[in-house]
């Protein structure tokens, strides 16, 4: 439920509908908005006797939310989310590239690529970590040290740094390390790290699940918002399919019913959805002409001698050509590449 304050409440108006909220053993989340505030409410198993919110002063209506997510849902809150990582903004206007290797894999390459990125004005480095492999005899990742690599390549280049958690028992580390905590696909629905990310003062970039529905995606959202945690970025990282012409399938058609439904930003990774490099350019530009926030997306000084995803990674050299035609479709569409 959604108790919308007149907009010349005041703010002890506010706060008593949030004691009474409590009161009734719910869960009140105050919304602040630029001519009301709204005050999201959860917790309730079953429908609410809450006649009583609506006579108290200062209340202009109740309404009810239909869907099964509430925070995550565009009918609690209106307006678009700006997610604010390291000093950059995920947001409409924008479009905000995360780019870097798959893994974290020694200090040259890191350093190398964050170097190349910082340059060319990206703000935001990738780099796993910790790795979730399909075979156990994969590369694993660095973990710790890797996180050690990746806190001094923010160090050196400023860039905010996005990686993996795996599991709540890593968190404590990948917060110091990170500026915005990745939930991988396959762990959208750990339930147990949902919760743990909830409580993180770090934004978080959660992937969807190889066959999440939208709506499953959303609850997903909502285990980190009814947390406490209001700063989460969705990203569409290619679903599985009949398809086997490419690694997944980027759900482009995903973006414009999440956008309707959720207020939550929404990026797009193309380098795990296709699989191959030379598909990535077309389906990154796919991607901002579709709407989504943002890009994901992979790359390697020498992509060929990658320890995972390389046959996915752009070169230096392919990177800066992506780059060149993203800013050319962002100027028309009105958009700025951050
Ligand atoms: C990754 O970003 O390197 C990754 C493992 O992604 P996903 O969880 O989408 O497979
Ligand atoms: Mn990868």
């Amino acid at each position: 439920m959604l108790v919308v304050m007149q907009s010349q409440a005041t703010a002890e108006q506010v706060r008593h509908v949030v004691e009474q909220i409590r009161a009734l053993g719910l869960t009140p989340h105050p919304m602040p908005g630029p001519t009301r505030t709204a005050i999201g409410v959860t917790g309730n198993t079953g429908a609410v006797d809450a006649r009583g919110l609506q006579l108290l002063p200062g209340v202009r209506e109740l309404i009810r939310v239909t869907k099964p997510y509430k925070l995550a849902s565009r009918e609690m809150h209106l307006e678009d989310s700006v997610v604010r990582v390291a000093g950059t903004t995920f947001s409409a206007e924008g479009f905000t590239i995360i780019a870097g290797p798959c893994s974290v894999e020694n200090e040259t390459m890191l350093l190398k690529t964050a170097e190349f990125l910082a340059g060319r004005g990206v703000k935001l480095l990738r780099g796993g970590a910790f790795k979730p492999r399909t075979s156990p005899y994969s590369f694993q990742g660095l973990e710790y040290a890797g996180l050690e690599l990746l806190a001094k390549a923010r160090a050196k280049t400023g860039l905010g740094i996005v990686t993996e958690v795996m599991d709540p028992s890593q968190a404590d580390a990948v917060e110091q390390a990170a500026d915005m905590l990745q939930i991988g696909a396959r762990n959208m629905q750990n339930f147990a790290l949902l919760k743990r990310a909830g409580k993180s003062n770090r934004p978080v970039l959660l992937k969807r699940g190889i066959s999440a529905t939208l709506e499953e995606w959303l609850m997903a959202a909502e285990y980190v918002l009814a947390g406490g945690n209001q700063n989460v970025v969705l990203c569409e990282r290619g679903v599985r399919t009949f398809a086997d012409h490419s690694r997944n399938t980027l759900d482009l058609s995903v973006i414009p019913p999440a956008r309707q439904l959720s207020h939550l930003p929404i990026i797009v990774d193309p380098s795990h959805a296709t699989g191959r490099r030379d598909y990535v350019p077309a389906m990154a530009l796919a991607g901002l002409a579709a709407g989504a926030h943002g890009l994901m997306v992979e790359v390697h000084p020498e992509p060929d001698k990658a320890l995972s995803d390389g046959a996915q990674s752009l070169d230096f050299a392919q990177f800066d050509k992506l780059l060149t035609d993203l800013r050319r479709l962002a100027d028309t569409l009105g958009r700025t590449i951050q």
